[in-house]
């Protein structure tokens, strides 16, 4: 396991493929730094002895001591363990740990390669074997491209009047792959090792050329990275912990790039695209239960401070929001905790967590990630959006005045309610917050797809006999036992 200076240490090394503002740049531009120091924080995090149990796992292949984020799941306390871990680590860094992509990727290859070697016989799964090796040696760290740019909407790849819309294989050569297209909305592209490309969505037979899945090292020769970076203002004088951190989006173009057979974990099987699709996606919802869990618990925390300092604390209104807040946090977290108890073990032997709990956990985080927005908003005011720069609080004229006049609580000091304003500020009135508003919803998958997912695997027929049981009309089947479907056995 490395630290996060020696992970620094090689992100140093890689070519400048990454443009932003209109300019190539280095990767330790400034504006990248703030998501950098989170991918960083999860390298020493599992050197810290508090997160011991939660960020170290023990490879299944080796027997060594790994980083988590390296790991397959073995069991149901590995999922546990995943989803605790990145509730923590999230709650450290202020938001999204963002290394959780490549765990996710790594956990959905797994089981899709194996089963593709066992029908047709490819060899896919013995590369990715070999990949994973790599992976835990090394610690690599990986983000995931799986959402393509998707042109018009209701059109379906071969639809498409460009077909590069979505990533697809150009050529397929004796010693590798062509493939072309682009990724969106590709999370950390640019401080990672490597990029894990994956489909986005199901196929049909005939669009075998877009049911590729393969990992290239992100400075290859033909990636370019176009990168949106976002992170919270740096302070002058009241540094904290919050602005240290950051993230960073990109549109990852793949242009005629060269995938080696060895780095191919899918090439042309349809069906299995569509079941990666799924299950990256249902990993990813389960690492929102985490995350989410965290992030809702920041807003509860701010709110809670919010309202302590504004004297209001122990109005029953407050108190109620406050409730409201928590039920959210724990209802979320417990999502993912019961998705995890009921999981299953693949033929792979990677476990894969109950997909209507994830979808259930990931839906009621998105959709109230508005109401957390309004909840820390109503209690703390409008100085969240008007309070005055850091400059006016230190200037000789002016700081007297807002010293004095920023009090509430006086057993509060006012450099103490100037910094919790300000930190509400970052986390709402500011392109970050804005950022984030829109992360939180779409990250993961839409709702709307949620519920999809939740329609989709749900036995709505049982639920339909248990209302015709009550109303005394005969049906098929029993209803004395609570079933959940698998649709990653078969
Ligand atoms: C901050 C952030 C980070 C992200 N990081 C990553 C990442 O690292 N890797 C990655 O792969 N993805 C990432 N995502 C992508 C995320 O999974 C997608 O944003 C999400 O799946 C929605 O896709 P989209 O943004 O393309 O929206 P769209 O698909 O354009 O959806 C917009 C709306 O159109 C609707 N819609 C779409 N298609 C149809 C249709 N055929 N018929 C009717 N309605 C339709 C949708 O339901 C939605 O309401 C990230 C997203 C965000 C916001």
């Amino acid at each position: 396991m490395i630290t996060g200076n020696e992970f620094r240490e090689r992100l140093a090394k890689l070519k400048p493929n990454v443009y932003m503002g209109g300019k190539r740049v280095d990767r330790f531009d400034p504006r990248l730094l703030g998501g950098m120091n989170v991918m960083a924080a999860t390298y020493d995090f599992a050197h810290d002895p508090e997160f011991q149990e939660v960020g170290v796992a023990i490879s299944h292949l080796t027997g060594d001591k790994i980083n988590r984020f390296c790991h397959l799941h073995q069991s149901m306390e590995d999922l546990i363990h995943k989803q605790k871990m990145t509730r923590l680590y999230s709650q450290e860094v202020g938001g999204c740990i963002q290394r959780c992509m490549g765990i996710d990727a790594l956990n959905g290859v797994s089981i899709v390669s194996y089963e593709a070697d066992q029908k047709y016989g490819t060899r896919y799964y013995r590369n990715f074997v070999d990949f994973l090796k790599k992976v835990q040696k090394e610690d690599l760290s990986l983000n995931c491209a799986q959402t393509d740019v998707k042109g018009n909407r209701p059109w379906r790849p071969h639809q498409q009047k460009d077909p590069d819309l979505y990533l697809r294989v150009v050529e397929k050569k004796a010693d590798g792959i062509i493939v072309n297209g682009a990724k969106a909305h590709n999370s950390c592209s640019v401080y990672v090792d490597e990029i894990v490309a994956i489909p986005t969505r199901s196929l049909t037979p005939e669009e075998k050329d877009w049911a590729v899945a393969f990992s290239v090292p992100s400075d290859w020769e033909g990636v370019t990275i176009i990168n949106a970076s976002y992170s919270p203002s740096k302070r002058k004088k009241l540094d904290c912990p919050y602005v240290n951190f950051g993230a960073s989006h990109s549109i990852t173009v793949f242009d005629h790039v060269f995938v080696p057979w060895e780095r191919v974990f899918l090439c042309g099987e349809t069906e299995l695209a569509g079941k990666l699709a799924l299950l990256f996606a249902l990993y990813h919802r389960h690492s929102y239960t985490g995350c989410k869990a965290a992030l809702s618990e920041i807003f509860t925390g701010a709110t809670a401070l919010a309202a302590e300092y504004n004297g209001i604390d122990k109005a029953q209104h407050v108190r109620h929001k406050l409730a409201e807040m928590i039920q959210i946090v724990d209802l979320i977290y417990s999502s993912g905790v019961a998705a995890a108890v009921h999981s299953v073990k693949t033929p792979s032997g990677t476990y894969v967590p109950d997909s209507n709990f994830c979808n259930a956990g990931r839906m009621l985080a998105g959709e109230n990630i508005y109401e957390e927005y309004e909840s820390l908003a109503a209690i703390a005011g409008g100085l969240v959006a008007t309070l005055p720069s850091e400059d006016d609080f230190y200037n000789e004229k002016t700081a007297p005045y807002l010293e004095k006049y920023i009090m509430r609580d006086p057993n509060v000091s006012a450099e103490h309610q100037h910094r919790a304003f300000r930190l509400f500020q970052d986390m709402m009135a500011s392109a970050w917050g804005g950022h984030k508003l829109v992360d939180a919803l779409h990250g993961g998958g839409s709702p709307v797809i949620e519920k999809v997912a939740i329609y989709r695997d749900h036995n709505i027929e049982r639920s339909k006999n248990i209302a015709k049981k009550l109303a005394g009309i005969p049906y098929q089947g029993s209803t004395k036992k609570l079933d959940r479907k698998f649709p990653w056995l078969s």
